[in-house]
């Protein structure tokens, strides 16, 4: 699932070739039409003619602004890619994948492709985020914005939460955009265990989760583009210290990585170095 780092290096890349683009057309697939939270008709209708303003992430969310040409009446079109869903941007020409979703296709034959093979992906075309977007409105700070808060606005927000660390990090009104797999690449940076209750946290070791979490998502985000072949996807998580990689080493310390929960959305840690 994609959580902030992936997002962020799609918006980094999708953004600067869509952005000020006039749509020219935009279609859906039949057999996902389903997926839509508004009329398809209206979808198809409503965007062309519309200029993409700006590409922004909002947590797990990628967001479109839109006005129609002149300056009037902007429109939100809001993906939330969940378990499955991909972004494809390609010229015309390239064949449509069966997981197709809908085409936008913007002025200079660009198209920009949402495809979905769990169908689980919500997708919401909006004239107000907070009110229109379930849990938009309750999104908490963006997750990679903790170095500009400062350390003493960060405790003072931690401390509002009495959740295990795990469960702490994934809620999004706690910080927007970390999801399973980060979080347990946050805990291993921080040498804490998922379990560990917030309460139990010495001040150094909320100083260690205050650190870890930019730590992390900007390492990923960086490694994601550093990476020519990425492939969205299929969502290369190779650079991983802990997550998906129960029953392998530790790289910090050597011991056996554990796992809990299903293996297709597993929580890893080393108890070997996390305490
Ligand atoms: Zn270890």
């Amino acid at each position: 699932m994609p959580e902030l780092p992936e997002l962020e290096a799609l918006r980094i890349r999708m953004g600067p070739r869509l952005e000020g683009k006039l749509i020219t057309a935009a279609s859906v697939n039949p057999k996902k039409a389903h997926m839509l939270r508004y009329p398809v008709d209206d979808f198809a209708r409503e965007l062309p003619a519309r200029r993409i303003l700006s590409l922004t992430r909002r947590g797990k969310h990628l967001v479109f602004a839109t006005e129609v040409g002149g300056g009037g009446s902007p429109r939100w079109l809001v993906i939330n890619p969940m378990l499955g869903g991909r972004f494809q941007l390609e010229d015309g020409e390239v064949a449509v994948p069966a997981t197709e979703v809908f085409t936008v296709r913007v002025e200079g034959r660009l198209e920009m492709r949402y495809l979905d093979f769990r169908d689980m992906g919500r997708i919401y075309w909006v004239s107000d985020c907070d009110g229109e977007v379930p849990g938009y409105a309750q999104l908490g700070p963006e997750a990679d914005s903790v170095p500009a808060m400062g350390l003493e606005a960060f405790r003072k927000r931690l401390r509002r939460f009495r959740d295990e660390l795990k469960d702490l990090l994934r809620n999004q009104e706690f910080l927007a955009g970390i999801g399973n797999a980060y979080s347990d690449e946050i805990l291993f940076e921080a040498r804490l265990l998922p379990l560990r209750r917030r309460a139990s946290l010495k001040p150094e070791e909320e100083e260690a989760v205050f650190t870890a979490i930019p730590a992390v998502l900007h390492r990923a985000v960086e490694a994601i583009l550093a990476n020519p072949k990425y492939e969205e996807s299929k969502q290369d998580r190779s650079f991983m210290a802990v997550h998906m990689k129960g029953g392998k080493t530790c790289p910090r310390c050597g011991h056996r990585i554990s796992q809990l929960g299903t293996n297709r959305e597993p929580l890893n840690f080393c108890r070997g170095c996390q305490l």
